[in-house]
């Protein structure tokens, strides 16, 4: 029988004017971005939360800390081809993904299926199998208020 394996991972970054978005390593045009260390790819971080979290590998800022400069301002993509680096080499791959990401704006639909082929893209496997959905919060918390965007990532990783 196959080994498989299921991890979620959840990530927040606050919002604020005048920087880059990326999500799912799509840059949006966007007047704010996400403020962070790396380049702020929330969805990114919540997807390899979710991959090391499958092989109780522990979380990013274990393998990427903050306080590193060699991840400071990294293209968050290059964080998820090290994570699948290194769950490969202990045969393990993504059988699929599903992420949902809350943001109250801009309007995710008409990226996402460029988002699904990056994140895709990336982990080496079919676009079928990425599932990137978008919802706001209803005006309704930190996310309602265009403070921050929250992102879930549910994962299984077979071998
Ligand atoms: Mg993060």
């Amino acid at each position: 029988m196959n080994d498989i394996r299921i991890g979620q991972g959840y990530d927040v970054h606050a919002i604020a004017d005048g920087l880059p978005m990326f999500l799912c390593g799509v840059q949006l045009d966007s007047p704010f971005g996400f403020v962070a260390h790396s380049d702020g790819d929330v969805a990114i971080h919540a997807l390899c939360d979710a991959i090391l979290g499958a092989l109780a590998l522990g979380d990013i800022g274990k393998h990427f800390p903050d306080s590193s400069d060699e991840f400071k301002g990294i293209d968050s993509r290059v964080l998820l081809f090290r994570v699948m680096e290194l769950i490969g080499k202990d045969g393990w791959r993504v059988n699929n993904a599903d992420i949902t990401i809350a943001l109250e704006r801009p309007k995710l639909r008409p990226r996402i299926d460029e988002m699904r082929q990056s994140l895709a893209d990336v982990m080496e496997i079919d676009t079928s199998r990425v599932s990137v959905k978008a919802t706001t919060t209803e005006k309704l918390g930190f996310v309602g208020r265009g403070e921050g965007c929250e992102v879930w990532a549910v994962v299984t990783l077979v071998r």
